[in-house]
């Protein structure tokens, strides 16, 4: 008997779900945006190659992208760094970044003096290249870091001579008329498919001798590569400017059932 009861209250108990169910599928939510239809954007054939709007800044064949790029050298279809740090002619504001880079082998020097180098996000905050591979140095300077505000997440460096990626989703900081801070910029990163920067908050430029600040700068700046004297390879370079999504409220939001469109209460 009592094991009968417990039947009728789950049947009773699938009905009313699936009653539910039905009046929700009955009913649609509209937002009343009308959205400005996303780009269509081809892929690259593999992850690592450049989609169809991006900004290839070095292609494994010239330096015509980059200023200051007499000293580094072209070898195969890599960029090896010399003396000097370069920028890219084309700048940047929020953006999408590629790039494969690869420690001297076999691995000279220890700690900051093993392949170091950087890449500079509108030439000023530095998301540092290191060869971290059994190589201890300070953790927000080893590769991934945000050099002297943030370690990675992780250290999912590869042995020297393998090349690394890093794919970098940029937030450019933006400025007030008077100079001061209107809000930071913010990087996620992943080195090798492992995440090492999850929406980090900058806390300004990275020096080596003194603390971060912000100080006003354009909306855009060039990608930087850094010069540590290590020849660090580079290779696969892109960059995709982003823009925010575009819609605009044409009416206010409501539910539609079938023909009928019903008003959302404090909407
Ligand atoms: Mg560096």
């Amino acid at each position: 008997m009592k094991r009968l009861k417990h039947w009728t209250l789950f049947s009773v108990a699938v009905a009313l779900a699936s009653s539910a169910t039905s009046a929700s599928w009955a009913q649609e939510y509209l937002n009343g945006i009308e959205w400005k239809e996303p780009a269509i954007v081809t892929p690259g054939a593999t992850n690592s190659a450049p989609p169809s709007d991006a900004v290839v800044l070095f292609d494994g064949k010239d330096k015509s992208h980059w200023k200051n790029a007499d000293n580094w050298k072209i070898d195969g279809d890599h960029l090896v760094a010399g003396r000097g740090s370069i920028v890219s002619t084309d700048e940047f504001g929020d953006c999408q970044v590629h790039i494969e880079w690869s420690a001297a082998t076999p691995p000279k020097g220890s700690g900051q003096g093993r392949s170091n180098s950087g890449v500079f996000l509108m030439n000023i905050y530095e998301l540092q290249v290191l060869d971290s591979y059994d190589n201890k140095t300070y953790s927000d300077g080893q590769a991934g870091a945000i050099y002297k505000q943030t370690p990675p997440m992780a250290n999912a460096m590869r042995k020297p001579g393998d090349w690394n990626t890093y794919d970098i989703f940029w937030t450019a900081p933006r400025f007030n008329e008077d100079g001061s801070l209107k809000s930071p910029a913010y990087i996620t990163a992943v080195h090798n498919g492992v995440l090492i920067l999850n929406h980090f908050e900058l806390k300004g430029d990275t020096p080596f001798n003194r603390p971060p600040e912000y100080k006003k700068h354009a909306a855009k700046g060039p990608i930087g590569l850094q010069d540590h004297g290590d020849p660090v390879r580079f290779r696969n370079i892109w960059v995709r400017p982003l823009s925010p999504v575009e819609g605009k409220q044409a009416r206010k939001p409501f539910l539609r059932n079938g023909d009928k469109e019903i008003p959302i209460e404090g909407k």
